[in-house]
C-alpha cells in the first residue's frame, strides 16, 4: 500500500498539526467480525505495543486507538484527527482486571461500575470515574476523571487483550466530521494519518456510546447513546439527563468537554423541522425543498419509510432511514446518511425531528449537532 499525502479542506492538512511529510504508510486489514484471524490481530497488537495508531471497529463507531499508557502515542491521536487538545479520550478495556489500573474510584463508584457493567458491558456505555494517576494527563486532558468502556466487538476486545494494555480511542474521524460507522468512512478521513485501519464491517449501533458521569450523587448522562436514562435508572435507581441543548455559560467548564464542539457535521447545511404533526412537518419540508431547489441548491431530505410519497424523489435526494417505530435503526443509519449526502454533493439537508424519548435522545442529540442547533419549530394543530 502506498503512503498517501492528502490535504483535507476542513482541517487544512498540515495546518491542523499533521505534517504532510509525515504521511504514514497506512495498512488496511480486513477481518471477520465474528472470527478474526488471530495472526493479523497479533500484528495489529504489535503496532499498538510499539506506540502506533490502529483504527478498529466497535459496536458503536470505529475508534482510533493507541496504548493508553503511552503519552506520545496518545498525543499522536490528537494530531492524526486534528482533535482539540482539551477533549479527553475514552479508555477501552477488555476485562475488569484492566479497570484497577486506570480507575481510583471509591466504593460507591466501584459498586456502580459493577452493577452497570454487569448489565451493559460489553456495550455502548462509557462511565466517567476517578482517574488513577497512572493514566497520562494526555488521555484525560488534565481532568481528575477518566472515561472507561468495554466495547462489544470481538475484534476490539481481542485487540486490547493481545496488546496487553487499555486502548485510548476517540472516534476514528477527522475532528468535526460525522463519526465513522463503516470502514470506508475511516479510510476517507484517516488514510495516510494512521498505521493500520482494520476493516471489520459496519458498526451495529452506529453512534457513539452513552457517556455517564458516575462521580456525583446522581449519575448524569453527559452524552446520550444507545444505553438510555431509563436503562441507567433501572439498574442504579437514579440518574439524570441534563438538557444537552443548553450551551455552557461563558467561562463555565462543561462537564463533558467534547459536547461544546459543533461535532458530527457534514459539509452540507442541515436544518431540523419539528412540530406536533408529522404530516404538517412533511408538507412544510416539501415547500422548503422547492424553495431551496428554486435557488439552485441541491436538496437532501432525511425521513423514514413513513415519509414515502411525501417528497418529490425526482427533484430531491430523499433518504428513508428505517422506521419511526424503531428509532435505534434510524440512529444507526444517521451518520452514513449524512456522509452520503456529502458524497452526492447535496447543499442543504432538511431533516424531520424525532421524539426525544429513549434512544431518540441520542438520535436528536447527533442530528442537533449536525445542524449546528438549527431547529425550526413549525408548531402544529
Ligand atoms: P469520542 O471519543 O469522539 O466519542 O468522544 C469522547 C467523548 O467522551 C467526548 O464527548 C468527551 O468529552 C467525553 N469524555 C471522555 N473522557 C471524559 C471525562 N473524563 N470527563 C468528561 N467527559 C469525557
Ligand atoms: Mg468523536
Amino acid at each position: 500500500m502506498t503512503p498517501m499525502t492528502r490535504t483535507d479542506e476542513k482541517t487544512g492538512g498540515a495546518a491542523d498539526g499533521f505534517a504532510e511529510n509525515k504521511a504514514k504508510n497506512t495498512v488496511v486489514i480486513k477481518l471477520s467480525r465474528d472470527d478474526p484471524d488471530p495472526e493479523k490481530l497479533k500484528y495489529c497488537a504489535e503496532v499498538i505495543k510499539k506506540g502506533g495508531l490502529v483504527c478498529f471497529p466497535t459496536e458503536t463507531v470505529y475508534g482510533l486507538g493507541a496504548n493508553a499508557f503511552d503519552s506520545e502515542a496518545v498525543k499522536n491521536i490528537f494530531i492524526a484527527k486534528g482533535r482539540p487538545a482539551d477533549n479527553p479520550l475514552i479508555v477501552h478495556i477488555a476485562g475488569y482486571d484492566m479497570l484497577n489500573i486506570i480507575c481510583r474510584g471509591g466504593e460507591e463508584q466501584r459498586k456502580r461500575i459493577a452493577l452497570l457493567g454487569n448489565a451493559y458491558w460489553p456495550g455502548p456505555l462509557t462511565m466517567i470515574a476517578d482517574r488513577d494517576p497512572a493514566v497520562p494527563d494526555e488521555v484525560s486532558c488534565g481532568l481528575p476523571t477518566v472515561g472507561i468502556r468495554m466495547p462489544d466487538n470481538k475484534i476490539a476486545l481481542e485487540l486490547i487483550r493481545l496488546s496487553g494494555v487499555p486502548i485510548a480511542a476517540p472516534s476514528a474521524n477527522l475532528s468535526g466530521k460525522p463519526s465513522p460507522s463503516k470502514a470506508e468512512h475511516v479510510i476517507k478521513d484517516l488514510f495516510g494519518r494512521v498505521d493500520v485501519i482494520i476493516d471489520g464491517g459496519d458498526c451495529r449501533v452506529g453512534v457513539e456510546s452513552t457517556v455517564l458521569d458516575i462521580t456525583g450523587d446522581v449519575p448524569a448522562i453527559l452524552r446520550p447513546g444507545a444505553v438510555t436514562l431509563e436503562d441507567v435508572i433501572k439498574v442504579l435507581g437514579k440518574g439524570e439527563l441534563p438538557d444537552w441543548k443548553k450551551a455552557p455559560k461563558k467561562g463555565e467548564t462543561p462537564r463533558s468537554p467534547g459536547m461544546k464542539y459543533t461535532h458530527y457535521s457534514p459539509d452540507a447545511e442541515v436544518r431540523i423541522y419539528d412540530g406536533s404533526d408529522i404530516g404538517g412537518i412533511r408538507a412544510f419540508i416539501e415547500k422548503e425543498a422547492e424553495k431551496e431547489a428554486g435557488n439552485g441548491k441541491k436538496v437532501g431530505i432525511f425521513t423514514t419509510k413513513e415519509g414515502a410519497g411525501a417528497y418529490d424523489e425526482k427533484r430531491f435526494t430523499v433518504v428513508y432511514a428505517g422506521t419511526r417505530d424503531d428509532l435505534l435503526t434510524v440512529t444507526h443509519l444517521l451518520y452514513g446518511a449524512l456522509r452520503d449526502f456529502d458524497k452526492k454533493g447535496v447543499d442543504v439537508v432538511l431533516a424531520e425531528a424525532f421524539p426525544q424519548t429513549g434512544v431518540g435522545n441520542a438520535l436528536m442529540n447527533r442530528l442537533y449537532r449536525a445542524a449546528g442547533g438549527c431547529v425550526i419549530d413549525i408548531g402544529g394543530n
